[in-house]
């Protein structure tokens, strides 16, 4: 399952990133996800409850913010937001565009974690 590797991968990253705070947990993970980076956010949250099983990520929460696809429009010269997925074209003038900005992105936007507080 593609989103398995992807959850996979995600958990690997911020285990990494995590280590620099021994004992601390994780608390949150916002990924940006481009809307062309083929995620399907249900199966995403699905792999996530596995794959974090007995990491430091352990019941944290992930959030997915879906990131539009942008456009830049050789036509008329504007970077336009899509309005769908189905129709590549410029919402400015209709054109059709392909030198695409934004919308593949797959990438961990935060972290947040809970430091476990030095002992006196
Ligand atoms: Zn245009």
């Amino acid at each position: 399952m593609h989103e398995l590797s992807i959850a996979a991968s995600i958990v690997e990253a911020v285990t990494e990133s995590a280590a620099a705070y021994p004992g601390a947990r994780v608390q949150q993970v916002r990924l940006r996800v481009g809307a062309l980076a083929s995620v399907v956010e249900d199966s995403l949250q699905f792999c996530w409850e596995i794959t974090v099983e007995g990491t430091p990520l352990q019941g944290s929460q992930l959030v997915v913010n879906i990131v539009p696809v942008v456009a830049h429009c050789a036509a008329c010269g504007k970077d336009g937001e899509l309005a769908s997925l189905q129709s590549f074209r410029c919402p400015h003038c209709g054109e059709p565009v392909t030198d695409l900005r934004q919308g593949r992105e797959l990438e961990i936007e935060s972290i947040e974690i809970d430091e476990v507080p030095v002992p006196k």
